[in-house]
């Protein structure tokens, strides 16, 4: 068996890795990336014929993104969670809508790809030629998936966007009876380990509380999938009365999820949550839903486009108001530059509102990712991927440091014998 890095070698995102067995593959995630001008870039070429099937991980861009440029027919067949899989027309629709100039593909490709796509329960094996390919939940976000696949001898594991937290949303990753020769694991946060998370939570809502309660009002940028809906969860369910707005995609999202109520944790919670927020449709909306204090619940999560950047301008001036943010910025982003110099654009004016950054982390930290290095039997090999290059270059000098066993964290382009 031999692996290829496509993508997400030493690098954060735009995941794709060809797993090889007698000259045929399959590939695990293809995902996309965005460049300092926000194009997207894509992992590397692969060979369409050689392959037996695509099977994706989840729902996020940087894991599905880049998929539909296989499909000029409805071969080979893709294999995804249910959630995954209706979650990915939302998405790729968007990506379409905002980048569909810049892509190799159109929409005629995303639908042949969505067409191709079986679906595939936790736990459920396909055979895909000689390989065996199962899912086990990741506890990432819901319906997102670890891959295990089974070659002749060998076994892989492969970890995608993985998790030990447990959230409102989904619980954490799956760890039991894992088995395997080869591990391919994410390392965002392999360097960092994360505060306590009830902790976190606490803090959010007292801080929300305090600004609220002073008459301001917060805005909380937050990825459409995921966050967004966490983040209601944990202010409706610690009896938040104040009004909560959520604005831009997270509302076709969340509709998406309570239709696929059995990949939530806490489906009554979210349900409930739902039925509490005041969900903005138009412009009307949108302007009244600053007006009062309360919580803005918007996409996009880094600032950098969607309904988010509207309440910002209007929110920034006022020092009575608050900006949190809640997932990772990425160098470069208006998220980032706010936490960094209080600006959202070079020679903008400084954001007189607060501004505070809470650890919602969805990514495994550094002693969760050597956790699970730990509770698989019989490995003989870990590939680190999607960090950034110092960051997976040290948990993987960790693991073989700590628990002895051959680590390597590879560029993009790079191919390992495993068996
Ligand atoms: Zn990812
Ligand atoms: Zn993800």
């Amino acid at each position: 068996m031999k692996v290829k890095i496509l993508g997400a070698g030493r690098e954060v995102g735009r995941a794709a890795i060809a797993v090889e067995y007698r000259s045929r593959a399959v590939i695990l995630d293809y995902g996309v990336n965005f460049d300092e001008k926000d194009l997207p870039q894509l992992p590397l070429h692969y060979p369409p014929a050689k392959l037996l099937g695509i099977v994706v991980t989840h729902g996020h861009l940087d894991h599905i993104g880049g998929a539909p440029i296989f499909y000029i027919s409805r071969n080979p067949k893709a294999y995804a969670t249910p959630f995954t899989r209706d979650v990915a027309r939302i998405m790729l629709s968007d990506f379409l809508k905002l980048s569909g100039y810049y892509l190799p593909f159109e929409e005629e490709e995303v639908s042949l790809f969505l067409e191709s796509t079986r679906t595939l329960g936790y736990g459920e094996p396909v055979e895909l030629g000689s390989f065996r390919v199962r899912l086990r939940d990741a506890g990432h976000i819901p319906g997102s998936a670890m891959i295990e696949v089974e070659a002749g001898s060998h076994k892989l594991l492969y970890t995608g966007d993985v998790n030990l937290y447990d959230t409102n949303l989904v619980g954490p990753a799956d760890l039991s009876g894992l088995e395997a020769d080869t591990l391919i694991i994410e390392s965002t946060y392999g360097a960092s380990s994360h505060p306590d998370r009830r902790g976190v939570e606490e803090a959010f809502y007292n801080d929300v509380r305090e600004v609220v309660e002073n008459g301001g009002t917060v805005l909380v940028p937050s990825f459409s999938l995921g966050r967004g809906q966490e983040i209601m969860c944990v202010l409706v369910s610690r009896g938040f009365e104040h009004p909560i707005y959520v604005d831009g995609m997270v509302r076709r999202i969340t509709e998406l999820m309570l239709e696929h109520g059995s990949f939530i944790r806490r489906l009554d919670v979210l349900e409930k949550a739902w039925s509490t927020v005041n969900v903005v449709r138009d412009w009307q909306d949108r302007r009244n839903a600053w007006k009062e204090p309360g919580v803005i619940i918007a996409s996009a999560g880094m600032l950098k486009g969607g309904p988010a950047r509207y309440y910002l301008k209007k929110l920034a001036k006022d020092k009575r108001n608050a900006v949190f943010l809640v997932s990772f910025q990425a160098p470069g982003t208006p998220g980032r530059m706010i936490l960094e110099s209080g600006r959202y654009a070079e020679n903008g004016p400084l954001v007189q509102a607060r501004v505070e950054w809470f650890d919602f982390s969805s990514h495994a930290g550094r002693e969760q990712l050597l956790s699970i290095v730990k509770s698989v039997k019989g490995l003989e090999r870990v590939i680190v991927v999607h960090g950034e290059p110092e960051i997976a270059e040290a948990f993987a000098s960790t693991v073989k440091e700590e628990l002895g066993v051959e680590a390597i964290a590879p560029s993009n382009g790079e191919e390992i014998e495993v068996s």
